[in-house]
């Protein structure tokens, strides 16, 4: 499959400030050194606990965040540009062609507006001037995710948690963009709610061929959505699988105790002990030395504390871990 966004040793550090003089004591490593290809159709997964980097690696890729190093190569149309160094109205193509879904829904509409103007100014914004063009658009994006078009006149309050969300997803639809971002997009729901959801997704993807980066702390619902899986830990990669070989045979600890932690095995020939971690994933600030799962490990040996492991492949399948269990 085409490659659309090609993300290579990506960095985005932030500085820690402390003290009187507001000096700088740290660096947050929050994306430290990550590479992914991201294939036109395919749903890329991303998984790992809240604050090891997933939410900053996506804003990134949005451009919300500066990065500090590395490059960005989006394919516009066969043309292949890093994105850091695009001008203002490269940028403005960008932004019609990835738009991004977040956690909260209700965060993100306006509560003193309706919904239909949630929709219509970045319609105008990105130069659509005609109104009936516009109102086209949107309705056109609302039948998608199965509403009408009489909800526009309504106002953010006045719908459930996954109305909202199935508005927002309308609203990132109607620009016709070529990659959504979403972020922890069912985290939110109740449970029930979250397959409806996830399946809307999947379904609306299959008609408009769309490519997602899908972000969840979750692994069930990454695995259940994600062609290809992404375990990240500490502002690193630590495993990149097929969903399905990462399902039957996990490598990193990481991802077994991540795996262990999903309450319905979908596979019954799984463990069913569940491997409960020691400890709290340690400070970004004070990263672990060697291996940055080294203090919360139950296989860790006595490299795992001196030296980093690299992420490297493990078969011809592009299953990569990096981890010093697996090295000749
Ligand atoms: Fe555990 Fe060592 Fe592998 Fe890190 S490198 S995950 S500490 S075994
Ligand atoms: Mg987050």
């Amino acid at each position: 499959k085409e490659v659309l966004f090609s993300i290579r040793h990506l960095k985005t550090y932030y500085p820690v400030l402390g003290g009187f003089f507001r000096k700088q004591i740290g660096t947050v490593k929050a994306v430290d050194d990550i590479s992914i290809t991201v294939r036109k159709g395919e749903t890329i997964g991303i998984v790992g606990e809240s604050g090891c980097g997933k939410s900053t690696l996506g804003k990134t890729m949005m451009l919300l965040e500066k990065p500090t190093d590395g490059e960005m190569i989006y394919n516009f149309d066969g043309h292949e540009k890093d994105i850091t160094k695009l001008d203002s109205k490269e940028i403005f193509d960008f932004r019609s062609r990835v738009q991004m879904i977040f956690q909260d829904p209700y965060s993100s509409f306006n509560p003193s507006k309706r919904i239909f103007d949630a929709f219509d100014e970045p319609l105008r914004v990105h130069g659509y001037k005609d109104p009936a063009v516009r109102k086209q658009m949107i309705e056109k994006a609302l039948h998608m995710v199965n509403l009408s078009e009489e909800y526009l006149h309504r106002f953010p309050h006045e719908f459930s948690g996954g109305q909202r969300q199935r508005i927002s997803i309308a609203r990132a639809l109607c620009i016709n963009p070529e990659l959504i971002i979403c972020d922890e997009p069912v985290s939110a729901l109740d449970v029930s709610i979250q397959a409806q959801v996830l399946n809307l997704m999947k379904e609306i993807q299959q008609e408009l061929n769309l490519t997602y980066v899908f972000i969840a702390h979750d692994l069930s619902v990454v695995q259940y959505m994600s062609d290809r899986v992404v375990v990240m830990y500490l502002g690193k990669i630590v495993e990149i699988s097929n969903a399905e070989d990462l399902h039957v045979q996990p490598l990193h600890p990481y991802t077994e105790a991540l795996l262990s932690a999903v309450p319905v095995p979908v596979v019954s020939d799984m463990p069913k002990e569940r491997i409960i971690l020691e400890g709290d994933v340690p400070s970004p600030i004070n990263r672990p030395t060697g291996c940055p799962f080294s203090n919360r490990c139950p296989k860790r040996m006595d490299i795992c504390s001196q030296v980093e492991p690299v992420l490297q492949p493990y078969n011809d399948k592009q299953h990569f871990v990096a981890c010093h269990l697996y090295n000749e």
